[in-house]
């Protein structure tokens, strides 16, 4: 649990300073952002719930009426459960992003986990999800090329060129999903879900190991 808020507290700052630092459009760490930390907190709350077994699914009025400590987790989970659905629910995110990903046309692919730059949705041309995939994207998204060694995070760096690796191998899944599945992509959910949540926690292992490095 210390260590996940490490991480949710980690995706929030380095969305945020992106976003102060201006110049630079931050919708897709922001969605990220909203995303994982909804789900992360969510499954924090639950795994205290299971270790307060009983005691946590019992109201805190409940537990004080019997004289145990009145700790309200019933309360927490009652009103964390809300940050899944409102402001964007989970599923809804997970298609923004998993859109913003496939329609993805060129861009650098080294620092996210996914190329950047992303002109259908951007434009508000949104021409569904059969982006053309130049070949010079197509190299990048294979991972061809010099790993990055990472060397100024000193111990950390393993955790990041595990990340690049990580993201180069999803960059390829996602572009032979793309080719595999053509428009119909759209509605292959588990496929599209799937990635988002992987590429959703390589963002927040690189920016933990950012939080970790200062
Ligand atoms: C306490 C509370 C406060 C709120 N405050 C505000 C507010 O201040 N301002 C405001 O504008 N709204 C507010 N809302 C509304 C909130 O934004 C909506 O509840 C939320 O957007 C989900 O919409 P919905 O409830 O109509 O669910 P629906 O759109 O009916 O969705 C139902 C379920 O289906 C899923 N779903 C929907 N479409 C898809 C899809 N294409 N693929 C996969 N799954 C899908 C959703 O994720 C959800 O799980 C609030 C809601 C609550 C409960």
């Amino acid at each position: 649990m210390a260590a996940t808020t490490f991480a949710m507290e980690a995706v929030a700052e380095l969305s945020t300073l992106l976003y102060q630092r201006g110049g630079y459009d931050i919708r897709l760490e922001a969605a990220i952002a909203k995303l994982y930390n909804s789900e992360a907190g969510w499954r924090i709350v639950d795994d205290t719930l299971q270790i307060r077994g009983g005691r946590g699914y019992e109201m805190a009025e409940s537990l004080a009426r019997r004289g145990e400590r009145p700790i309200p987790i019933e309360r927490a989970m009652r009103d964390f459960r809300i940050n899944l659905i409102f402001e964007g629910s989970s599923e809804i995110m997970r298609l923004f992003i998993a859109r913003e990903a496939v329609t993805t046309t060129c861009g650098r692919h080294s620092r996210w986990w996914i190329p950047r730059h992303r002109w259908a949705t951007a434009s508000g041309r949104s021409g569904g999800w059969r982006g053309s995939t130049p070949r010079g994207t197509q190299a990048r998204l294979v991972g061809r090329g010099q790993l990055p060694s990472y060397g100024e995070f000193g111990r950390l760096a393993p955790h990041l060129r595990y990340a690049e690796r990580t993201t180069r191998r999803l960059g390829r899944a996602i572009l032979h999903a793309m080719v595999r599945f053509g428009p119909k992509l759209e509605r292959r959910q588990m496929v599209l879900f799937r990635a988002v949540d992987i590429g959703a926690e390589l963002f927040a292992m690189s920016a933990a190991c950012v939080r970790a490095q200062i």
